[in-house]
């Protein structure tokens, strides 16, 4: 047990979502226990104990979506639903021993490393921590954005965004929702079911696939409890779709898998809403994949009815009742809901905090004045020692393939930096600057460019016009590169304070 009152740690760990989960897991693994996890909620869980708007879940089958180590004969949906995975949050903290790391409570404002010492001083809401690594387990869809509209302070009603849900949220009266990304596809069919009228602010129409989701019979599960390698083989099928789905569509546009995508959620729309000029205003205008896979079997037919309006013109302004758009008319609302995504490549967002590097470099400058990019999408020069999960460039299929990818990364360094005595860990320039030059001219063969992608206004280009949210190769090559990269790409050294410090701490 780590006491309550040590400052000073091998490693810290910043996030207790399935990042931070799986670093912990993987560092008792390798027989590093002298760390702690911090959070800022009181929690575990991350976006799955934020995100609790109704019928929130999962958008892949979640045979793909959970820890390659500890699948869960339990899940009730093909699509799980958010508290399902919170459950299983806290299952694989109490199962691998997670528990007594966490510190929760604690939200990070900063961190700087220390030159002479090489180590991270953390300024947290409860004072100053140090570290020699940190592994910034920070989450890529952890702060809400609020749609810039004139005049929101004067509205008088309830405003909240989806990602901070608070159940008491009157959903009975005069509702809107503002966006059509994937958490306004989950959520506008609940609440045209409360509302008395429901008015959909869309900026931009959305490609919406029909969802394959069944409850998952009880004899199943008993067979998945009984016999656990069963379960390999849904997850196998998940895995083999979701690189199809991954390379055909993003990475190489393959006229098939774009084409077949588009024209199931075609049918799907044109079987839902029998008005024409209706699904013309819903159907895109670019291709598909050029957001955020969603799929469901309810959202096209909510619009099709009578307490259901789609609003398309721009909003201008809000006043004390409601909401004025650009045609001059005014829309009386008395909640509104933000289903408006998140900061993810913002100068505020990437990094979450301010990250002062070696010799000074602020890491959100240098990623700002240069390229989003992360070696391996994990590591960047000016920043020895720590590691990002859910960098630029990391991810590939599943999120949790990119967690366990990432969290090898960042595990291999620092076992490797122990083994040699080093204090301090950094990727050289040139294999930062090779690997930068491999994903960017491999993504310009992407969905990403020449496919009107424009017009989907998606969060996934940065201010660069680069889309450095995915990993332009396949699951299997960022799986070997993540545990193979060459140990050469770092540099290992060694400063005599550093090793002094360290004595300190193992005999204190
Ligand atoms: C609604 C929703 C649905 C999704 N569905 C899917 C899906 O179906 N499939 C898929 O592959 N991906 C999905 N994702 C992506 C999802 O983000 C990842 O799958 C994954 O859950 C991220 O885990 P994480 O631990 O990296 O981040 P998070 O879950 O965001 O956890 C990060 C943690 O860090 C903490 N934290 C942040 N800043 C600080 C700070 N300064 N100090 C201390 N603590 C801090 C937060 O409180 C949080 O607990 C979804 C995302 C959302 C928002």
């Amino acid at each position: 047990m780590i006491p309550a009152n040590r400052t000073d740690f091998e490693v810290i760990v910043v996030g207790a979502g399935f990042s931070g989960i799986c670093a912990a897991i993987r560092l008792r693994q390798a027989g590093i226990h002298d760390f702690v996890v911090l959070d800022k909620a009181d929690d575990v869980g991350g976006i799955w104990r934020d995100n609790t708007y109704p019928d929130v879940g999962v958008d892949i089958p979640i045979w793909g979506y959970c820890f390659s180590f500890e699948p869960n004969p339990d899940w009730r949906y093909a699509y799980a639903k958010g508290h399902e995975l919170q459950t299983y949050a806290a299952h694989c903290v109490e199962k691998y021993g997670v528990r007594e790391h966490l510190r929760l409570g604690i939200e990070v404002t900063g961190m700087r490393f220390d030159d002479e010492r090489d180590q991270w001083n953390l300024q947290t809401g409860r004072g100053r921590l140090r570290a020699r690594f940190v592994i910034n387990a920070y989450g890529a869809f952890g702060r809400p954005k609020m749609p810039d509209i004139t005049g929101l302070n004067s509205f008088a009603g309830t405003v909240i965004h989806s990602a901070r849900w608070d159940n008491t949220t009157p959903l009975m009266g005069r509702v809107g929702v503002i966006g059509t990304g994937s958490s306004a596809v989950q959520i506008i069919p609940e609440v045209a079911e409360r509302a008395e009228r429901l008015t959909v602010f869309q900026r931009t129409p959305i490609w919406v696939i029909p969802k394959p989701d069944f409850r998952i019979p009880r004899l199943l599960r008993m067979a998945f409890r009984l016999l656990p390698g069963l379960l390999s083989v849904p997850r196998w099928i998940v895995l083999v779709w979701l690189e199809v789905l991954y390379n055909g569509v993003f990475r190489f546009k393959l006229p098939f898998t774009v084409t077949a995508l588009e024209w199931a959620a075609g049918r799907s729309l044109r079987a839902q809403v029998p008005d024409p000029a209706l699904r013309e205003r819903l159907s895109p205008r670019y291709r598909f994949g050029c957001k955020f896979l969603t799929l469901s079997n309810r959202y096209y037919k909510t619009f099709a009815r009578d307490n259901v309006r789609l609003i398309s013109e721009n909003i201008e302004s809000a006043t004390a009742t409601g909401v004025t758009t650009a045609d001059g008319q005014h829309h009386e609302i008395d909640t509104l809901i933000m289903a408006t995504g998140f900061e993810v490549f913002e100068r505020t967002s990437l990094p979450r905090y301010p990250i002062t590097g070696t010799v000074g470099v602020d890491l959100g400058d240098y990623l700002h004045d240069n390229r989003n990019v992360c070696y391996e999408g994990v590591t960047l020069p000016p920043c020895p020692n720590a590691f990002i999960i859910h960098g630029p460039y990391s991810m590939t299929g599943s999120f949790f393939m990119t967690i366990e990818n990432a969290v090898a990364h960042a595990v291999r360094c620092i076992i490797e930096a122990q083994r040699r005595g080093a204090t301090r860990v950094a990727v050289k320039a040139e294999p930062y600057a090779r690997f930068a030059e491999e994903m960017i001219a491999r993504q310009a063969a992407s969905i990403f460019y020449n496919s009107n992608c424009e017009a989907a206004r998606s969060f996934y280009f940065d201010q660069h016009g680069d889309v450095p949210l995915f990993r332009p190769s396949t699951s299997i090559e960022a799986w070997w590169r993540m545990r193979r990269f060459p140990l050469a790409d770092y540099a290992f050294s060694t400063c005599a304070a550093a090793e002094q410090q360290t004595g300190q701490r193992e005999t204190s």
